[in-house]
């Protein structure tokens, strides 16, 4: 990395903890109350353990094999590691005993193969339910009008602690329309935590990236998960 690139991430990081502090005293909460997740994919793993250094509080990452090979390459030493994307079920074990959160848990059956892993490595893993809130076809997660079924039926698998939701709300350049995404699913968490399932412990609301994650803690976002405000523009 050069001095320039450790010097642009370094400011992207204090810029976005700035607005995250803002946003979060703006709606009564301190600034250690939001945990900034770095959405890391695409980024080498000399990038990603720079981010963080800079006081990031966790990686999260999109793609297993990605994953893996930041991971063996030392990328995330001494900070939370989460899981952000689609997980195929045949998948799950290459992360078990590795991550710390799987934020994109999106079905009973993604739920229960990760409970079956978790239970062979003798360990509990901390999961969020997925919600697709705008019910939008293409895209994976549990419906709204679900999600407490989903909660009460996982929450008998011992080898789970779900931790609470995480969404990805239908793109617009509205943010009225976002926002109104937002307090749905910050309705949603509080109509679950007032069930107090077993196991379940709704403490986490992962919601907002780079363009909308100050709407999201506005909202009642306790977690959001920034990559291009960080990293700048991704290269595909
Ligand atoms: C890429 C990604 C983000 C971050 O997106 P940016 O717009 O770059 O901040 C957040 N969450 C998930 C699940 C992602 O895949």
């Amino acid at each position: 990395m050069t001095e320039q690139e450790k010097n642009f991430i370094e400011e992207r990081v204090k810029q976005v903890q700035d607005n995250i502090a803002q946003a979060a005293f703006r709606s009564g909460r301190r600034p250690e109350e939001i945990t900034l997740v770095a959405a890391t994919k695409m980024n080498d793993a000399d990038r990603v353990r720079y981010a963080l250094a800079c006081g990031i509080n966790a990686a999260g990452e999109n793609r297993v094999q990605e994953l893996l090979l930041k991971y063996e390459a030392g990328a995330y030493t001494g900070k939370p590691l989460h899981f952000i994307g689609t997980l195929q079920t045949n998948k799950v074990k290459l992360l078990i005993g590795k991550v710390e959160l799987i934020q994109s848990v999106g079905s009973i059956k993604l739920g229960k193969i990760i409970a079956k892993e978790a239970l062979k490595h003798n360990l509990q893993q901390n999961i969020l339910l997925e919600v697709n809130i705008g019910k939008e076809e293409a895209k994976s997660g549990i419906a709204p009008e679900d999600v407490s079924d989903v909660v009460a039926e996982l929450s008998s698998e011992s080898a789970l602690h779900v931790q609470g939701l995480m969404a990805i709300p239908p793109i617009s350049n509205n943010p009225g329309q976002i926002s109104r995404y937002f307090t749905e699913m910050r309705q949603l968490f509080v109509d679950i935590s007032a069930k107090k399932y077993d196991n379940v412990d709704m403490s986490i609301l992962s919601m907002g990236m780079s363009n909308d994650y100050m709407e999201a803690i506005a909202c009642g976002a306790n977690m959001v998960r920034v990559g291009s405000a960080i990293f700048g523009a991704r290269q595909y």
